[in-house]
């Protein structure tokens, strides 16, 4: 075999280098939620060239944050925390970039805010059909809503799912709706790893470093995880 035919990047550190800098930034937002014990989620706004205008974490446990972000709230969701501080007036041309699919509430913040294109790399199917609002009035369906980029059916895209699901977030109601949308063999992975310490090892690696750790269990996953 031709030596300069094999790849010189094991897949995950790959498909880490080809993400632009937007994603890599959500992805060390979700990072640092998790450090901190709260729901491993990040998100960044940028223009459509990839300048970042903002990015926030989820902060759910925090007692404090940054001047115009919520925390130690229900309400304290990445994809909120980077539009609270998003001037109003902003024209709506903005990238918002999160790790996971918007939940109800964010897709509602990110429909109100200066959002024309939403992407998001984890799939979240306890929030399905909740970023259809051209449904819910006639209003709602004249207007232009967010376009939509996600799931990403990748192992970028378990990963984002996994990580989301540690620590404060998988409570046994939750866990439970979890289950019977198909996700249980996610389920069964994240106390496996809580429970034989893993976890911890994980969060004093970089965010990219733990990509490359999971890279094996998320490529079984991802072959398990149901279809849209
Ligand atoms: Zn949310």
């Amino acid at each position: 075999m031709d030596p300069l035919s094999a790849d010189p990047l094991p897949a995950a550190a790959r498909l880490w280098e080809d993400l632009d800098e937007p994603w890599r930034e959500a992805f060390r937002q979700a990072w640092q939620a998790l450090r901190s014990g709260n729901i491993a989620v990040g998100a960044c706004a940028s223009t459509r060239y990839g300048e970042i205008a903002g990015s926030a974490r989820n902060r759910v446990n925090d007692s404090e944050g940054p001047p115009g972000e919520i925390f130690g709230s229900a309400l304290a969701h990445a994809e909120t925390n980077v539009l609270a501080r998003l001037p109003f007036g902003s024209s709506r041309n903005l990238v918002l970039t999160t790790t996971l699919q918007p939940c109800l509430q964010c897709a509602g913040a990110i429909r109100l805010g200066p959002i024309a294109t939403v992407r998001f790399a984890g799939p979240d199917r306890y929030w399905d059909g909740c970023h259809d609002f051209g449904r819910l009035s006639a209003r709602e369906a004249q207007r232009a809503q967010p376009a939509r980029i996600g799931p990403r059916r990748d192992e970028l895209g378990t990963f984002a799912t996994l990580i989301a699901r540690f620590g404060p977030a998988l409570t046994p109601g939750f866990e439970k709706a979890l289950r019977t949308l198909g996700e249980g063999p996610m389920a069964d992975v994240v106390h496996e790893l809580e429970d034989g310490g893993e976890v911890e090892r994980l969060a004093a690696m970089e965010v990219n470093e733990a990509l490359g750790y999971l890279w094996p269990r998320l490529q079984e996953l991802t072959e398990l995880m149901p279809a849209p």
